[in-house]
């Protein structure tokens, strides 16, 4: 295990850690504790610190005077929970719509400044979120608890292929490691490289730990299936921002022998959820976040029930998100069995529009991993675009045109793991084209509703 930097000459360990590397740690140490703690006191927690965030939003933020007006909501001075619970969710287009309204007239001292949280738009409905100094302080202890959590060695060499990059190695694996500990190096690739690229740059920089998104992990680990190709130092790949293909563990555990280590997280609220350090299933991270999952009739879900993903940003005192429903779907949890207090989620399910809709009007999001045409053709990916309640254009990434023996057994493969017999329409492409943001889809409903 690394020692945190020092700055007291002649002192190395224990280490006396710079200011910033000390408030971090600290808040380590706090998370430590409140990890363990039961669910009821949590969201104890929770409401205490949203009392003085919601007073902060109907005091010097716009949006929320009115919102809170229309709905006799006054939490100066002391609000019910139960009336917060009621509160109408903030959705994506209106937080396009209020533009500055949505943002503080004043962020208290002691806030920083204000930080862009980027906007990203897979929806085609890009939002601008910012945050505060404070808001990005949260966000690298999450990172960083994720690092604890996984027992990561950090003084291991860490591969990136992501988007808004530029190749590159820089010293270490980012500010929130870098304000406590001396990392090892890290080595950045833009994702937009194609695949083979991709990986001989791997093979050459031999990285111990690979962060990508799945759709990209999942074409790495196929080709270098395809190719025998092995990252002789790998030892864990890390994902985030796009739901996990059903495959993509599995896969992974095939081509590198390495476990996959996935984190839930969105451009405007920063990390929500992080992969139980013991099971494959998530822990929201309730110190930061307060999120609820509401099923259609706005009544939170028991475990094994599929809702809306509405989350309270509980830091952000520059942008406030208070009951923001961010366009996707999860389902609950059980409590976990590691003991941890953290509420569970067991599967991101993705948005609405990655919903298969049936023609008697059910829909669920579809599974069809690549077991389902691997032995049929060599498929370098597919996506599935559903048209009408019957019709389902399939774009296949191959170098060969299908055989007409091919293109039937394909069909019934794919009408089978969809559980309808839709009527399908191939459509061969050279390469699947991403949306602005990079993510992947691999199932679009353009059916409205
Ligand atoms: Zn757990």
């Amino acid at each position: 295990m690394l020692l945190p930097h020092s700055i007291v000459p002649g002192i190395g360990w224990p280490a006396m850690p710079p200011p910033v590397g000390a408030s971090m740690l600290a808040m380590q140490f706090q998370l430590q504790q409140s990890q363990w703690l039961p669910p009821e006191t949590l969201r104890e927690r929770q409401l205490q610190q949203l009392a003085p965030l919601l007073r902060h939003a109907s005091e010097t933020v716009p949006f929320y005077r009115q919102r809170f007006a229309a709905a006799r909501f006054d939490p100066c001075s002391g609000f019910a929970a139960a009336a917060f619970f009621q509160l109408p969710l903030l959705t994506r287009a209106e937080i396009q719509s209020a533009g500055d309204a949505l943002v503080t007239s004043k962020l208290p001292p002691d806030h920083g400044k204000f930080l862009s949280f980027g906007s990203s738009g897979s929806t085609g409905q890009p939002i601008k979120v910012l945050g505060s100094e404070v808001t990005h302080f949260f966000g690298s202890a999450l990172t960083l608890r994720d690092h604890l959590w996984h027992r990561r060695d950090l003084s291991a060499r860490l591969a990136a292929i992501r988007t808004k990059i530029d190749s590159a190695t820089l010293q270490g694996w980012g500010p929130a490691t870098d304000a406590v500990y001396a990392t090892g190096p890290s080595v950045m690739l833009n994702i937009a490289s194609d695949i083979d690229v991709q990986l001989a740059w791997l093979r050459e920089q031999n990285p111990d730990y690979l962060l990508s998104h799945p759709s990209n992990i999942l074409a790495l680990a196929r080709r270098s299936l395809e190719t025998g190709t092995r990252i002789g130092n790998l030892r864990e790949v890390r994902t985030f921002g796009e739901t996990l293909p059903a495959d993509l563990r599995d896969t992974c555990s095939k081509a590198w022998g390495v476990p996959v280590t996935d984190v839930y997280s969105a451009e405007e609220v920063s990390t929500i959820a992080l992969q139980c350090p013991a099971h494959e299933h998530y822990h929201v991270q309730a110190e930061n976040l307060l999120v609820e999952i509401l099923d259609a009739g706005g009544q939170p879900c028991a475990p094994g029930q599929v809702g809306r993903v509405v989350i309270t940003t509980l830091h952000n005192f520059a942008m406030p998100l208070l009951r923001y429903a961010n366009g996707d779907y999860a389902e609950v949890g059980e409590p976990c069995p590691c003991g941890r207090g953290l509420p569970v989620l067991k599967r991101i399910m993705g948005r609405q529009r990655n919903m298969l809709v049936l023609p008697d009007g059910t829909r669920h999001w579809p599974s069809f991993p690549a077991e389902t045409w691997t032995g049929i053709a060599l498929i370098r990916q597919i996506q599935l675009v559903q048209h009408s309640p019957r019709r389902i254009e399939a774009r296949l990434a191959i170098d060969q045109p299908l055989t007409p023996e091919q293109q039937q057994r394909f069909i019934r493969a794919l009408q089978e793991s969809l559980g309808y017999p839709f009527e399908i329409e191939l459509r061969h492409v050279q390469q699947i084209e991403r949306s602005a943001n990079f993510k992947y889809e691999d199932f679009i409903s353009l059916i409205g509703g």
